[in-house]
């Protein structure tokens, strides 16, 4: 029999680390174990190291309370045997007070619970670099040191007793001067030679250095990477469809309401976003705004900057560590009141947050799919208004199917913006088929007419194509060779400007061939990406300016801002572009927007592919028109018949998601299932299958939960490593997250001795 372990108070400490447990140490000698708070951070040893974690909680390491706040799933739990009478002592507690705070404390630990990563490892990607690293919470006060003359020396300057050396008396002069005192760089301006004739005197006990306490650094809009300052700009007044919204979202201050804002872009979203938030800060609390894309939102940072000067915070991953430690702390400290940032800024740790606004909701972006927590900022943010009491607005011109599920069970409210009375009708949408028509590069001959009229009547004219480069394929016209990866299962891309053959999955370059390396013949590019585009409408329109817009001609933020200046000073008149175009801008001399290759996405293995093509197709269009002259839509398709052209054209956006949400219903994909996806990869072809198939046999019996694979991913290879997946769907939510649960514990150890990598993606975007 095991003799009960005394009872002792320990901490509960989370590390950064891909473990999903925590860790329990003794507090330090100087301190009882509650006067550690939880959300402080903490000095431990873990092995032969010393890191920084953070406390999660304060309790009995014999017996136990949960750790989890009511309402959510307990975070997993040590057994609470043998650890105990071995307990090491945290070496220092960093933080005196929180530095999360019970609110963000209860959303991090919902995110580790709900995507079943490691508490640690969510709450270290929440934090900037520094505090990761043990930094003061608040930035350290600056101290302004200054050499004043003491009473002595003040007398000493008026009788002249200090003797006759020049620079000694000259320090006294330039001091008496000065009652407040001078710094060393003000000193050293007026003498090179001073600090020498400083020490003299003040071992004389003539001067000494006075040390004033500065404001603690917060950091300003130029540091922000927003620079000047703009005078307040008025509000306009509003219409009535906003004037409701607004007063909807302002109705549920205090209280948790999921609000849909959808409207066509121009309906003035961001404005019913200003107004609410300009109430918010009025009753003195904080905003958080979500975006998809810093570099792509200028216009919405301006407008934001502009209406409510001094407060705004942005937060992103352009900035710096320095930048972001300084930023983080402001708005810790609530010195920026309004956070505007990017997926990660769901964390942002406001004090008071009375207000989230996610900009374009649909955008996948907000969902992380490369690495750590595969979380949905969007879904996160939910969870924040709703633990934190607070009305959270989604707005969308494309709401995602999920969302529009959402506001037919009455979860969340709708509110729709009509376009205003002062804009021209919406764009007129309009099928080419590509097999009734010339073609040339891609370009059909009535696309060509259209571009010409517009062209020639003033107007600026969009050509949207959702693949950047030259070509996608490089083939050999003796043998039939393609110009493969070597890397992953996938071809590599012509890259005309460069000469090179690059691979848009794993980086790799080539030097571009003119002949096959295998059969000597000639080589040709095959297919059409912007680049190509480009040159065909160059020669075509010789005399129309253009420009292209893609992630190599806008690496950089700065050629971004030079894009988008041309066009809106009108010098370009051409614009050729994927994705990036459909973002943020607006080009107020577009009147006609061409979409070249929608049939990529009316047959795709993934079920949210339809979804995607139909939301660009609406934001491209969105792009077309002014604001008193209705624009035009031109969309190239082999498959004119096609029901989700078809849909989308007589009803809109609407139209379209009522059938694929019946679609969807009927083949029991989300909104109307619950996914987790399983993904293994392995340096070796079979490993990660194998992984895979010994996971499923491990899997706990569960009625609720079907498993689907293991199967190979379309593209197999990727970076020299193979892929395999396994997908896991239920009807009911919670049945599913028991499942993984019990499920990861089993893997875990199986991925201990298999040579893979595993993650496991809840919600997952793309499972094609
Ligand atoms: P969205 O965010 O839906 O694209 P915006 O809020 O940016 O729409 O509005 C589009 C344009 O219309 C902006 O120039 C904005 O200043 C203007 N606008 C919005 N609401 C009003 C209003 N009530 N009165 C006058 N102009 C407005
Ligand atoms: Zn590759």
């Amino acid at each position: 029999m095991q003799l009960p372990v005394p009872p002792r108070e320990a901490l509960q400490v989370a590390v950064n680390a891909p473990l999903r447990r925590l860790f329990d140490y003794l507090p330090p000698a100087d301190r009882q174990a509650r006067q550690v708070l939880p959300g402080a951070r903490v000095w431990v040893p873990l092995g032969t190291r010393r890191v920084v974690g953070v406390v999660i909680s304060q309790a009995l390491s014999a017996s136990r309370e949960p750790t989890a706040a009511p309402g959510l799933p307990a975070a997993p739990e040590l057994p609470a045997t043998a650890t105990a009478p071995r307990l090491k002592a945290v070496h220092e507690v960093i933080d005196a007070q929180p530095l999360l705070s019970p609110a963000l404390m209860q959303l991090l630990q919902w995110t580790a619970s709900y995507y079943h990563h490691p508490l640690g490892e969510v709450i270290a990607a929440a934090l900037p670099r520094g505090l990761r690293d043990g930094a003061p919470a608040a930035a350290p006060a600056r101290m302004l040191q200054r050499w004043r003359l003491t009473a002595a020396g003040a007398a000493a300057a008026l009788d002249g007793s200090v003797g006759r050396a020049p620079a000694q008396r000259a320090l006294l002069g330039w001091l008496a001067d000065e009652p407040q005192g001078l710094t060393a760089a003000e000193l050293a301006q007026r003498h090179s030679g001073w600090q020498r004739s400083a020490r003299l005197l003040e071992s004389r006990g003539y001067v000494a250095i006075h040390e004033e306490c500065l404001q603690s650094e917060a950091p300003s809009d130029a540091e922000n990477g927003l620079a000047g300052t703009a005078a307040v700009t008025a509000a306009p007044t509003l219409s009535s469809a906003q004037a409701e919204a607004v007063e909807a979202i302002d109705a549920a201050a205090g209280s948790f309401g999921a609000f849909v804002l959808q409207g066509a872009t121009g309906s003035g979203k961001t404005e019913v976003y200003l107004q609410c938030a300009t109430r918010v800060l009025a009753r003195g609390a904080g905003v958080l705004l979500l975006v998809p894309e810093i570099a792509l939102t200028p216009q919405l940072i301006e407008r934001f900057r502009a209406r409510l000067p001094g407060a705004l915070s942005v937060l992103h991953s352009g900035l710096s560590d320095a930048e972001r430690l300084a930023a983080w702390r402001a708005v810790h400290a609530g010195s920026a009141r309004i956070v505007l940032g990017t997926r990660s800024a769901v964390f942002a740790p406001l004090p008071q947050l009375g207000l989230i606004i996610i900009d374009e909701e649909h955008d996948s972006s907000y969902k992380q799919q490369e690495s750590g927590c595969r979380y949905s900022a969007r879904d996160v943010a939910v969870v924040r208004a709703q633990q934190g009491q607070s009305p959270i607005v989604l707005g969308s011109a494309t709401p995602a199917l999920e969302t529009l599920q959402n506001i037919a069970s009455g979860r969340y409210r709708v509110l729709q913006l009509p376009r205003r009375a002062d804009q021209a009708a919406a764009p007129l949408l309009r099928l080419i088929d590509l097999r009734a028509h010339a073609v040339h590069q891609s370009l059909a001959a009535p696309t060509l007419t259209a571009m010409r009229r517009h062209l020639q009547a003033g107007s600026q004219v969009l050509v949207f194509i959702n693949r950047r480069g030259y070509a996608p394929t490089l083939l050999c016209t003796g043998c039939g060779w393609i110009a493969p990866c070597v890397h992953c299962d996938a071809r590599l891309t012509v890259h005309r400007a460069q000469e090179q053959l690059r691979c848009h999955h794993c980086g790799a370059v080539e030097a571009l061939p003119s002949r096959c390396t295998r059969c000597g013949h000639a080589v040709k590019p095959v297919g059409q990406g912007t680049e190509r585009i480009e040159q065909t409408l160059q020669e075509l329109f010789p005399q129309y300016p253009l420009l292209r817009l893609d992630r190599d001609t806008a690496a950089r933020p700065a050629q971004l801002d030079q894009i988008v200046a041309q066009l809106r000073g009108g010098q370009a008149r051409i614009l050729v572009g994927t994705q990036m175009v459909t973002k943020g801008h607006h080009f107020p001399g577009m009147m006609l927007a061409v979409v070249l290759n929608a049939d990529q996405g009316l047959f795709s293995s993934d079920f949210r592919a339809a979804e995607r093509l139909a939301q660009t197709i609406v934001q491209v269009a969105g792009r077309a028109g002014r604001e008193s002259e209705q624009g035009e839509v031109l969309i190239q398709t082999e498959y004119p018949d096609h029901p989700l052209l078809l849909s989308l054209l007589s009803g809109g956006y609407e139209a379209f998601a009522e059938e694929a949400l019946a679609e969807r219903r009927a083949a029991r994909w989300p909104p109307f299932a619950r996914l987790a996806l399983l993904r293994a990869s392995a340096t070796d072809a079979q490993a990660a299958f194998e992984f895979l198939s010994a996971a499923r046999a491990a899997a706990p019996a569960d009625a609720h939960v079907r498993l689907l694979g293991p199967v190979s991913p379309p593209m197999a290879r990727r970076a020299d490593r193979y892929y395999a997946q396994l997908l896991a769907e239920s009807a009911d939510r919670s049945a599913l997250h028991r499942f993984l649960d019990a499920w990861l514990t089993p893997i875990e150890s199986l991925a201990r001795t298999a040579r893979v990598r595993f993650a496991l993606d809840v919600d997952p975007l793309e499972i094609g």
